[in-house]
C-alpha cells in the first residue's frame, strides 16, 4: 500500500470535493491526523526517506535506548511512540542523514499545502518527547545526535502561511486562504463537542471505551495508560479501556440492541457484575495484562443480560473517571458521549444513575469539525488588530 500517495490523493480530492462556489470564502484549513504516524522527509529534494510509520507499528529495537535517555515512565517509553520510531530509522539508515526532517501525518499534510517545511503542533509532538509544559523540547532529547530532525512547535489553530499558489489558483481558494497548525485526531474530537470548561469530559463508546476529561492539573501514570496532552492552559487527561460496543457486537446485532434496549428499566440496578471484555487484558483503570473477560452467569432472559452489561461497562466508566481523580485531575462534573453506545437513550439513563452525573449526547463528534474549530481560531487570530 503507498500510504503517502493515497494521502495526498485523498486530501486533493477533499479540496475538489468543497463546493465551487464556496471555496473563494474559505478563510483557513486546519488538518487532524492521526497520533503518531511518522514520515521522514529529505529537506532538500522533498521526498520521504522511509515507508511511513504508521501509528500502531511498534519499534522494538529503539525502546532501550529511548529508556535510557527519557525519564522513566515517559510518554516516549512506548515502542509505538514517535521517539522510538524516530531512533529506529536513525539506526538503521545509512544514507545522508543531514537533510532529513521529521513530520506527523498532519504536519505533512499541512505542508503539501503551505509548503513550508518542519511545522508541527504540541498535540503531536507530544509522542516524539515534546514538553508542552515548558514549550520546548527538553534538552535530553535536544543532545541527542538526531535532534536536527525535529519539527519547530506551534500552538494548534496557528496560521503557518497562505496556501500556495499553484494550488489555490488549482482549485480556486482565496489568495489569503491561511494555513493553519493542526492537532491529533483525538484532541480533534474531543474540540468538536467543543467544552472549555475544567470538570467536563467526553466519553467516547465506540467499539472501545475512551474517556477524556479537561483539568486544570496534568496528570500521567503510564501504568493505566494514562497521560495529558495540553489544550491552551488546560489539561486533556485520557484513559481508554478494552471494554465497549465490540463486546455487545460478540453477542447482539446493532438491532436486537436496539430492541433489547428498550425493554430495560434503566432506573433498577441491575445485579450482574461482569467485566466485558473481548480478549484477555485490561489496561484503564484496572493495569491487568491477564485479566480475563467476565460475562457470567448468563440469565436466560436476553433484556436482563444486555442490561447487566451495559451497567457493568457504565461502573468500569465510573471507576475510570473516579482513577483520574485520584491520580490528581479536576473531578468530573458534566459527561458528554459520543460513538455508536451515544445513541442508546437506555444506557444513558443507566449511566446517569451509575456516574452520578448529567450526561448528554455531543451535538458534533466528527475530528473534522474540531479541526474546523481550530482554523477558525488560526483565522480569528490572524485578523484580530495586533498592539
Ligand atoms: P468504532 O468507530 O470505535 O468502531 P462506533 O463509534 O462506530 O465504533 O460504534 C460502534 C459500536 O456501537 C459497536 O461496537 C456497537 O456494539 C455499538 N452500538 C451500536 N448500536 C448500539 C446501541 N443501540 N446500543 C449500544 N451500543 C450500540
Amino acid at each position: 500500500m503507498d500510504w503517502i500517495q493515497s494521502w495526498k490523493d485523498t486530501l486533493f480530492l477533499l479540496l475538489d470535493d468543497v463546493p465551487v462556489s464556496l471555496r473563494p470564502v474559505v478563510a483557513s484549513i486546519a488538518i487532524d491526523g492521526t497520533s503518531s504516524t511518522t514520515i521522514i522527509i529529505d529537506s532538500m529534494s522533498e521526498e520521504p526517506l522511509s515507508r511511513p510509520f504508521l501509528y500502531n507499528e511498534s519499534c522494538p529495537d529503539a525502546l532501550p535506548l529511548v529508556k535510557s535517555i527519557a525519564p522513566a515512565k515517559h510518554t516516549v517509553c512506548s515502542g509505538s511512540s514517535t521517539l522510538c520510531k524516530l531512533v529506529s530509522w536513525w539506526n538503521s539508515y545509512d544514507s545522508s542523514k543531514e537533510s532529513a526532517v521529521l513530520l506527523h501525518q498532519a504536519d505533512w499534510l499541512l505542508w503539501l499545502l503551505h509548503g513550508k517545511l518542519g511545522v508541527s503542533d504540541y498535540n503531536n509532538a507530544l509522542k516524539v518527547g515534546y514538553d508542552p509544559e515548558m514549550d520546548s523540547y527538553p534538552s535530553w532529547l535536544l543532545s541527542q545526535p538526531y535532534s536536527h530532525l525535529l519539527p519547530s512547535v506551534q500552538d494548534p489553530g496557528t496560521k503557518i502561511g497562505c496556501m500556495k499558489e499553484n494550488i489555490r489558483t488549482q482549485f480556486g481558494y482565496p489568495k489569503d486562504c491561511l494555513i493553519c497548525t493542526g492537532t491529533t485526531d483525538s484532541i480533534a474530537a474531543f474540540l468538536a463537542a467543543r467544552t472549555t470548561q475544567p470538570g467536563k469530559a467526553v466519553t467516547s463508546l465506540g467499539s472501545t471505551l475512551a474517556i477524556k476529561l479537561l483539568s486544570t492539573r496534568r496528570v500521567e501514570d503510564a501504568r493505566f495508560g494514562v497521560y495529558s496532552h495540553r489544550l491552551d492552559d488546560k489539561w486533556l487527561v485520557g484513559g481508554a479501556s478494552n471494554t465497549g460496543g465490540a463486546v455487545l457486537r460478540q453477542h447482539f446485532t446493532d438491532e436486537q440492541l436496539e430492541k433489547l434496549s428498550e425493554q430495560i428499566n434503566p432506573l433498577e440496578a441491575s445485579p450482574l457484575d461482569y467485566y466485558p471484555l473481548q480478549a484477555v487484558g485490561e489496561r484503564f483503570p484496572v493495569a491487568d495484562p491477564k485479566m480475563e473477560p467476565r460475562l457470567h452467569p448468563r440469565p436466560e432472559n436476553d433484556v436482563e443480560y444486555l442490561h447487566g452489561i451495559l451497567e457493568s461497562i457504565a461502573r468500569i466508566e465510573a471507576k475510570g473517571y473516579k482513577l483520574l481523580k485520584d491520580l490528581g485531575a479536576t473531578p468530573v462534573e458534566e459527561v458528554i458521549t459520543s460513538g455508536g453506545g451515544s445513541k442508546n437513550e437506555k444506557w444513558i439513563k443507566i449511566r446517569e444513575r451509575v456516574l452520578g452525573l448529567p450526561v448528554c449526547k455531543a451535538n458534533q463528534t466528527e475530528a473534522a469539525y474540531g479541526a474546523a474549530l481550530l482554523a477558525m481560531k488560526g483565522a480569528c487570530e490572524n485578523t484580530a488588530p495586533s498592539d
